[in-house]
Parts: C-alpha cells; sequence; structure tokens
C-alpha cells in the first residue's frame, strides 16, 4: 500500500518558520515510528502571488484535491495590503477551503497544565480543558441570500439571511459525531431554537442523525447559554456543534480559555473520499506574524499541534497524535517557553527551532 499524502503549503510571513519544525517532527515518525508520508510542498499566499502572480496556482489547487490531507502555515503580509482584493493571499487560503467544500471546521480548546495560569480563568476551571467546537463553515447567515443594502422609504436597511438545508446540518452533524466517537462519546449542539426557525430546524436534523450514534450522549444548549457554560465550567463539554456565525464567537471565545494564539491549532474537514478519509486541511489560527517573522521568534506549537489533529483525524494514527501532544506538554513543564509564553520572571526565551528541537527530543525519550 502506498504511504499517506501530504501536502505542505508554508505560505508567509512565520508560516515557512514554524512548518519547518513540523518537517522535522514528520521526519522524526518516518524513522522512528515507521509513519511514512509522501509530502509534496508549494506555495499559497505572497508567496505563490510573487511567482505566479496569483494566490494559489491552478496546479496546486489540483494537488490539494488528491492529497490524503493539506497543511498550510500561515498567508499575508504588509507587502500584498495594496494588491486588488482579488489576488491577496488570503483569496488563496479562502478558494482552498471553498473548492474542497470543508463545511465543518475544528477549532480545539485544549489546556496544558504548565500554561494553565495564562488563562484569564481560574486556574482550576481551565487545568486539564481538552474540548472542541465544530463550526459549520460554508453556509448560514455569512453566505444565505438575501443579502445587501437596500433602499426601503427613506432610509438603507442592511439584510443578511440564516439559511441552512437539512443536508448541510446533516453532514455537519455527522462529522461532529463521527468525531464525539473518537473522544469522550459526548456531544453538545447549539442554536437559537427559541427564536430562530433555521434553530428548530437545526435541532430536528441533529437529533435525527444522533438515531445513527447511539452510543454518544447528545444533548442541546441555546448559543447564548452555551457561551455562558463555556465561561463559567468549561469541562462539562467534550464535544460541541454549532453553526457558522456561532461558531465563530463560540470557538474564538474557547480559544482563549486556554492562552496564546501561538497554541492553537485547527483542522477543516469535507466530505469522504473514496478512501473513506475526509477531505481535510490543518493550519494554526494564527496568521502570518509580520512583526515577528524571520527573527525566530514564533511559536511552532500551533503548527505542531495541527499535525497532531491530521495524525488523528486525517491518518487513524490517534496514540501517535496523544504522543506528541504529550511531548509537547512535557517540553512546557520543563519550563521552555517562546517569546509569546513568556510570563514568569528570569525565563529566557527559546527560538523557533529550540522548541522544535526539545519537541523531537521529547518525542524520541517517549520510546
Ligand atoms: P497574527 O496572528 O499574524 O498576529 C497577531 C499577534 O500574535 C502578533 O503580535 C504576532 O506576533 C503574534 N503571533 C501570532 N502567531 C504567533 C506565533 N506562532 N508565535 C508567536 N507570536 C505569534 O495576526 P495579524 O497580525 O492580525 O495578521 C498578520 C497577517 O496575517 C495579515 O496579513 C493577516 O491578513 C494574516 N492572517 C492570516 C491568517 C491565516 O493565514 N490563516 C490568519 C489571520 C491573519
Amino acid at each position: 500500500m502506498s504511504n499517506p499524502s501530504l501536502l505542505i503549503l508554508p505560505g508567509d510571513g512565520i508560516g515557512p518558520e514554524v512548518m519547518a519544525e513540523v518537517a522535522k517532527i514528520i521526519d522524526w515518525y518516518g524513522a522512528k515510528r515507521g509513519l511514512k508520508f509522501d509530502v509534496s510542498e508549494d506555495l499559497v499566499g505572497g508567496a505563490a502571488y510573487d511567482k505566479h502572480g496569483t494566490p494559489l496556482h491552478d496546479d496546486t489547487m489540483e494537488k490539494a484535491q488528491e492529497v490524503d490531507a493539506v497543511l498550510l502555515g500561515a498567508v499575508g503580509g504588509p507587502k500584498y495590503d495594496n494588491l486588488d482584493f482579488s489576488v491577496k493571499p488570503e483569496r488563496g487560503l479562502l478558494r482552498l477551503r471553498k473548492e474542497m467544500d470543508l463545511y465543518a471546521n475544528l477549532r480545539p480548546a485544549q489546556c496544558f497544565d504548565a500554561l494553565a495560569d495564562f488563562s484569564s480563568l481560574k486556574r482550576d476551571v481551565v487545568a486539564g480543558l481538552d474540548i472542541m467546537i465544530v463550526r459549520e463553515l460554508t453556509s448560514g447567515v455569512y453566505f444565505g441570500e438575501p443579502r445587501g443594502i437596500f433602499e426601503e422609504g427613506n432610509e438603507r436597511v442592511g439584510i443578511n439571511t440564516q439559511r441552512y438545508t437539512e443536508s448541510e446540518i446533516d453532514r455537519v452533524a455527522r462529522s461532529a459525531f463521527e468525531l464525539a466517537m473518537k473522544r469522550d462519546k459526548k456531544l453538545c449542539s447549539m442554536e437559537k431554537a427559541n427564536v430562530m426557525e433555521s434553530g428548530i430546524l437545526w435541532r430536528e436534523v441533529v437529533t435525527k442523525v444522533g438515531e445513527d450514534y447511539p452510543e454518544v450522549e447528545l444533548s442541546h444548549m441555546y448559543a447564548d447559554a452555551g457561551a455562558m457554560q463555556l465561561t463559567r465550567w468549561p469541562k462539562q463539554f467534550d464535544v460541541i456543534v454549532t453553526d457558522n456565525l456561532f461558531g465563530d464567537l463560540l470557538s474564538d471565545l474557547a480559544a482563549m480559555l486556554t492562552g496564546s494564539l501561538g497554541m492553537l491549532p485547527s483542522a477543516s474537514l469535507g466530505a469522504p473520499m473514496p478512501n473513506g478519509r475526509p477531505k481535510a486541511l490543518y493550519e494554526p489560527v494564527h496568521g502570518s506574524a509580520p512583526d515577528i517573522a524571520g527573527q525566530g521568534k514564533a511559536n511552532p506549537i500551533a503548527c505542531i499541534l495541527s499535525f497532531a489533529m491530521a495524525l488523528r483525524y486525517s491518518f487513524d494514527a490517534g496514540e501517535e497524535a496523544t504522543r506528541l501532544e504529550e511531548a509537547v506538554n512535557a517540553v512546557l513543564a520543563d519550563g521552555l517557553r517562546t517569546a509569546d509564553l513568556l510570563g514568569e520572571e528570569g525565563v529566557q526565551p527559546v527560538s523557533t527551532g529550540e522548541m522544535g528541537d526539545a519537541i523531537v527530543a521529547k518525542l524520541e525519550a517517549s520510546l
């Protein structure tokens, strides 16, 4: 059988720097765990624009459709700020998400013990936290028609439309149930069925899909109550599934329970391919951080944890994903910090490369 394929798109700014650390980890898995990937690398964002005059070349798009998973660094930077909207670096990322039809956005909120004091919440509320928010990414109020600013009488009216079909709800609900099956088998669906018809339909369809997953304990919550519960006692949740708008807000809220932007991974999944794997794009939540690019200051952990998600959700290597997350935890427990994680007095920051090397050393020690 051929090796699983991985397309790496480092992008701009700190993207290539953090991706270089992921490359060390991929090499380690190949050499020490027999987990070999067919890795190819290509350009996206400003880097692609510089070479091809477009933020995503058609050949790269084609490759992304064919591989088992895509891992992206970050795109953008001040150099490209004045480009026409149609060729801005971010358009490359949006094209990938759209043409791969990645409808389920996975945003974990995981609190590493050593960083529990970074949260704005009390240590005991966040220590050990490990939840996953699944946000519908391709429909809802950000896409629904009619939309626009219209004249009505003697004033203007701004209109956006929350619109969900049953099949759109069904497919993202299935992604969330599948995920819950790989975790603690608890799923909470959030909407506003008390005031929105789309919420009533959402609840009905999720409940129906739940009949196919009798092992998963399903609950429902109004999204505003969900926001309160997430800050009050987030550990009551395992997987949360919600629509595009509520997911946008709730995933940012949940992510920040745990501290720095340099620590946050994400995944966007689409329909299963013929080999059973979902279409998948993994990327850190952060951007290209032009203020620190090229200085060896970037925290590579968000990108490394994005690769851990790829191991778990694309490559059926959950145990290896856990090994990698534990290696990250161990490095942090040793007190290693990149500059974005400094807080304690007297701690000297390590560079991007030193952080990557330390994580590889912990992987090695885990054998
Ligand atoms: P950003 O995430 O790049 O940076 C915000 C702040 O967080 C900066 O101070 C940065 O130094 C810090 N930071 C981010 N990631 C870090 C890491 N791994 N380690 C240490 N510090 C880190 O957001 P921004 O400054 O608003 O945007 C910069 C550029 O990135 C813009 O061109 C923007 O359009 C683009 N962007 C891209 C993505 C993406 O590729 N998915 C996401 C957001 C922003």
